[in-house]
């Protein structure tokens, strides 16, 4: 049916290479590049069937112009970081091939991740004739399908989103992060903000918790923090009162991560050593292990799901979506802990629905904007099914109250 390329052979794009090697009858042609040619080696050994690799540095757009130009794709992947996102999306215009991601543009110099920098590309990607899907891994990405699933078929109206996402798993390790640490990093340490009737609230980091009971896992202790979808989301979501973003971290993770930052090692700014600069958070992303690297003995699940409550038919409801996923059982799939599974998954049914022209448009599109039941019937089929409860008035009453 169609070609795709996809850019970084790390923990999620070791997922989607290996997801699209499954579905031959889809992805006729599988080129996967990355930084390291190593890595994409190792990858391809793992395929059920061939793909081709290469070396790429996608911060050099000439660089992914001429792969895009030998590769031919139908849809360019970026699963690399997202330090990479604008200057993959300009190889793409410039060839006029449509892009996917999972992750929203931000600036290595500066910890502020937002959709603006990439829904300038509007009017281009437009009148190139070609698509971007931005946010299409699990949160964003699922869950924003789930949101717009809800708002077509569950409620005529939504008036608060509460997104949980748990990691119930253990690796084993004494500190490691389950995507990118550079790039978790930078997000758990940011400040907390939501949105609630217009307004984006800011607070200190990690300073609002509360126990949040997760489907198939329990009450876990829970933090507030600011991702990505739920700026897109506001705009998407008619109706919308309050959104708010939950995720659970261990008090192990916490305590390491207050003791890295009280001596610096979070900082983002370069500092010398020894005659050399460096950056200490990317020094400390070279010493911890590799999100790849835990899948093994990597035991427990995640159980990433969202709270929605409105109206329907002029009643108070309200409803949780969710999916709940193994690590073992992503390890014995793919070699892959469920992190980087539940991130690869999304971002291959994403580039399945284009190619199957299920998802066609010109311009830039969060994934919400999108016809989400093709998708979520197709990424249940794929191995992250869901379900949609509807919930009794008195469900989840303690978060709705904080
Ligand atoms: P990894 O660090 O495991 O993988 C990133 C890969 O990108 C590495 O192989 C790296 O190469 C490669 N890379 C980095 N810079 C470049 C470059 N300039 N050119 C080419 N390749 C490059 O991270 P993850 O797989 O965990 O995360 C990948 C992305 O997925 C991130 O953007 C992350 O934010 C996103 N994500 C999204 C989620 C969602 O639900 N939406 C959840 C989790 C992650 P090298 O090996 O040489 O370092």
């Amino acid at each position: 049916m169609g070609s795709i390329l996809i850019i970084g052979a790390g923990a999620a794009g070791s997922v989607v290479a290996k997801k699209c090697a499954m579905n031959r009858e889809v992805f006729q042609k599988i080129h996967l590049a990355s930084r390291t040619l190593e890595k994409c080696r190792k990858v391809k050994e793992e395929c059920v069937s061939d793909i081709t690799i290469s070396q790429v540095d996608a911060d050099d757009t000439a660089q992914v112009f001429r792969l895009i130009e030998k590769e031919k794709p139908d849809v360019v992947v970026n699963m690399a970081l997202p330090y990479q996102d604008l200057p993959i999306m300009d190889a793409c215009l410039a060839t006029g091939v449509s892009y996917l991601d999972t992750a929203n543009y931000e600036p290595k110099d500066e910890a502020r991740f937002s959709y603006t920098w990439q829904w300038a590309y509007q009017d281009r990607f437009r009148d190139k004739g070609i698509m971007a899907v931005l946010g299409c891994g699990f949160d964003p990405g699922v869950i924003s399908i789930y949101c717009a699933y809800a708002q077509k078929n569950l409620l005529d109206e939504i008036h608060t989103i509460d997104i949980i996402d748990c990691n119930d798993g253990s690796h084993g390790k004494a500190f490691a992060t389950n995507f990118n640490p550079e790039i978790n990093i930078r997000e758990v340490t940011q400040r907390g903000k939501y949105w609630k009737e217009g307004q984006w609230i800011e607070v200190d980091p990690l300073s609002i918790a509360c126990m949040i009971d997760y489907p198939l896992v329990g009450p876990r202790k829970s933090y507030l923090i600011y991702h990505e979808e739920e700026e897109s989301l506001v705009k998407n979501i008619k109706g919308l009162k309050q959104i708010r973003f939950w995720m659970t971290f261990s008090d192990n993770y916490i305590k390491h991560l207050e003791v890295l930052q009280n001596v610096g090692m979070t900082r983002i700014d370069p500092v010398m050593y020894n005659g050399v600069e460096i950056i200490p958070l990317q020094f400390l992303k070279h010493l911890l292990p590799e999100p790849s690297s835990l899948a093994e003995n990597y035991t427990g699940k995640t159980s990433i799901g969202c709270i929605l409550k409105g109206v329907k038919a002029g009643r108070q409801a309200s409803y949780i979506i969710f999916n709940v996923c193994d690590h073992a059982e992503c390890s014995r799939e793919l070699k892959a802990q469920a992190v980087s599974y539940t991130t690869g998954v999304p971002a291959m049914t994403g580039a399945m629905m284009m190619l199957k022209g299920l998802w066609v448009g010109k311009g830039v599109f969060n994934v919400e904007e999108l016809p989400p039941e093709p998708f979520l019937d197709e990424v249940a089929r794929q191995g992250l099914p869901w379900q949609a409860i509807e919930l009794g008035p008195e469900a989840y009453q303690e978060l709705a109250e904080l």
